[in-house]
């Protein structure tokens, strides 16, 4: 692996940072008060590019390889894992499997706008009663002529409420076809969301991630046309799957983000405090925890950046991606924590930025599969035995 930056990477790295530090820090601490995001900034990701990355240009894309969507993800990280999530999600996840998976028509569909930001995307994949065993998903959808008629609800969708696009995992099997059961037939469908029968409702009170929408999707004989199906019949597991080994990278990416955020405001908040008449950085013990968020942080980034660069050599990512995943979220957490530590009392309360990473930091450990998720997804790998 190259752990030289081209100039492209590095310029995009750049403006990525400038871009977070003019535009996402400032408002960082207002927008998870208020639960919500400036909207605008949406266009302002797409008119840089970001929302593009690895999407080519004849789609509206803006090219680039993994690393360097790996280190805008990263930078946007630092800023605010709200505005971090809704890329993820709207790249990373919805575009990127349009992209993969999509027929020429629905690439021309969706790609151009959600690229510019022009509409976001969101992965309807859980449901109130199946979220790590999303395999066994009930929602449904039936063909009705040159149509599909889909019936069910989805949890936590992160995008929900402002998605022009939702992509939609439903079971299409036949009830009863041993040959169609659990994720065998699942089936993945584009459903723009002013769908009749489509509503969404804002999941309020969440712990972190307050400034991004999360909705439950309720479902009541939505129709899609025929051509709406993404990817083939009964393959829908495999385009979920597919999105999330990409997805748990990008997680993965905002996690060393927030580490960064966490080391960078430690380390000034800690050279500056004075206690016992000198600088709290001046304390062995002080020092000892910066050390511990440093170590965290390279470790992260690198193994972050060893899934960007199997996936560019064209070599097998997924368990890297959930070691990647599995490391990061849970160093983010404890990062987070070491540095309100650093803090003392003032790391626990909001006019310091340290209590919103501790926050936000939480649910990395959980979404795009729990931590003891992927520990099952390595020892399979390791082991070849489903120990689900
Ligand atoms: C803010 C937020 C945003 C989200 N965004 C999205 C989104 O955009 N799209 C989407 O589809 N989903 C989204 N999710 C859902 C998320 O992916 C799920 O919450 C997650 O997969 C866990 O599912 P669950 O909450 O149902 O927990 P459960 O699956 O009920 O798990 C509960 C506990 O049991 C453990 N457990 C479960 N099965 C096993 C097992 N076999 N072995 C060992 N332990 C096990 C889990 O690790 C966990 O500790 C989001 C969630 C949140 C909180």
């Amino acid at each position: 692996m190259n752990l030289e930056l081209t100039e492209e990477q590095a310029a995009v790295r750049e403006l990525a940072a400038d871009f977070v530090n003019r535009e996402v820090v400032p408002n960082a601490a207002a927008w998870d008060r208020a639960e919500q995001v400036d909207q605008g900034i949406v266009k302002k990701l797409g008119a840089l590019g970001f929302l593009g990355l690895t999407i080519p240009e004849e789609y509206g894309g803006s090219g680039g390889d993994h690393l360097a969507y790996v280190l805008v993800t990263e930078e946007l990280g630092r800023g605010d894992s709200s505005v971090r999530g809704l890329l993820s999600v709207s790249l990373g996840l919805v575009a990127k499997s349009i992209n993969h998976w999509g027929t020429e028509d629905q690439k021309q569909r969706w790609l151009p706008r959600l690229c510019a930001g022009d509409a976001l995307g969101c992965f309807a994949l859980t449901e109130p009663g199946t979220g790590s065993d999303a395999g066994n998903l009930t929602t449904r959808a039936v063909r009705d002529g040159d149509h599909w008629v889909i019936n069910g609800a989805k949890m936590f969708i992160t995008n929900g409420t402002w998605a022009e696009v939702a992509l939609v995992f439903a079971r299409t099997g036949e009830p009863g076809d041993p040959e169609q059961a659990g994720h065998k037939g699942v089936s993945a469908f584009l459903v723009p969301t002013d769908t009749p029968g489509l509503t969404r409702t804002t999941v309020h009170g969440k712990l972190g991630l307050r400034g991004q929408p999360t909705a439950e999707l309720v479902f009541e004989d939505v129709r899609v046309p025929a051509d709406a199906m993404l990817g083939p019949e009964g393959k829908g597991f495999n385009v979920a799957m597919s999105a999330l080994a990409k997805g748990r990278m990008s997680v993965a990416a905002g996690c060393v983000g927030i580490i960064q955020a966490s080391l960078d405001a430690a380390v000034a908040y800690a050279t500056q405090r004075e206690q016992f008449a000198k600088p709290i950085a001046s304390h062995q013990l002080v020092q000892e925890m910066l050390a511990d968020i440093k170590v965290e942080l390279d470790a992260a980034r690198l193994l972050v950046w060893r899934v960007a660069d199997l996936i560019e050599r064209g070599e097998p990512f997924q368990t890297e991606s959930s070691v990647a995943k599995l490391y990061a979220s849970e160093a983010a957490v404890k990062a987070a924590n070491t540095a309100l530590q650093v803090f003392g009392g003032y790391g626990f309360i909001d006019e310091y930025p340290v209590g919103k990473y501790v926050r936000d930091a939480r649910v990395m450990t959980l979404y795009e599969g729990t931590s003891q998720i992927q520990k099952l997804l390595i020892g399979r790998a390791l082991t070849g035995v489903n120990a689900f």
